[in-house]
């Protein structure tokens, strides 16, 4: 699975990708992240990839021209028609782990990350398969939302994580080691606010060993 990600800020992603599962999964070429620099795919001398908005407004808008040569470069590069291109916009939408699911069985996402006030219309109607947003919110950029599009598909594809079940597995309510736990101070939240001490204990049903009680208990308190 390969993630082409065009951006103008491409230092953005060097952390994310060389720490924990995914700097693995890029190691043992399960997945293969490249940056491009959308300024590489300009032809003035000042690498223009922006412009004032036509009727006027605020800020710049990222031009159609280099996008859709990135884009075009970047296709052509994989032989395979298993390939989308995704424009990430706060009016797309919404990204969750179905699509997830359903991207981690291609072989090439494109990923073109917007700024400033965002992205020429022509790229959303004729260049990308799919405008994604990650939620109802502004960011400064697509570059967090490809992040978190980066992982959660890497998540569903086969070998990714260290126990194959986590990735498909219901999310729920989780406890570990100690099973009793004494606060004192007015640190907790509700109930316990007003107490000096309070106790905090890990559900019963969790240390029966019966594992009939402990799975409806997980699907009681999972999303
Ligand atoms: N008014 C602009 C618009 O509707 O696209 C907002 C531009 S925003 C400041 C700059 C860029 O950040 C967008 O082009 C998009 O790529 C990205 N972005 C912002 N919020 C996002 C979200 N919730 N989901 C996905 N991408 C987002």
């Amino acid at each position: 699975m390969k993630f082409d990600i065009i951006t103008i800020f491409p230092n953005i992603f060097s952390g994310f990708l060389s720490e924990s599962l995914l700097s693995k999964a890029i190691r043992k070429k399960l997945i293969t992240v490249k940056i491009h620099y959308l300024r590489d795919w300009t032809e003035d001398k000042h690498q223009t990839v922006d412009g004032k908005p036509y009727g006027g407004g605020p800020g710049l808008v990222f031009k159609v021209e280099p996008i859709f040569k990135a884009v075009t470069a970047l296709k052509s590069k994989v032989k395979s028609n298993k390939s989308k291109v995704i424009l990430f916009s706060p009016r797309g939408k919404k990204f969750n782990n179905e699509l997830a699911k359903k991207w981690s069985k291609l072989d090439q996402l494109i990923f073109i990350c917007g700024r400033y006030e965002g992205v020429d219309e022509r790229v959303a109607k004729y260049v990308a398969d799919e405008v994604i947003s990650i939620g109802d919110y502004v960011l400064n950029g697509g570059e967090v939302a490809a992040m978190a599009v980066i992982e959660s598909v890497s998540r569903q594809l086969p070998n990714f994580m260290h126990d194959a079940d986590s990735a498909s597995k219901d999310d729920h309510a989780q406890y570990t080691k100690p099973e009793v736990f004494g606060i004192k101070g007015n640190v907790l939240r509700g109930k316990g606010k007003k107490q000096k001490t309070k106790i905090l204990r890990v559900p019963k049903v969790l240390l029966s060993g019966n594992h009939k009680k402990i799975d409806e208990w997980r699907k009681g308190n999972s999303n």
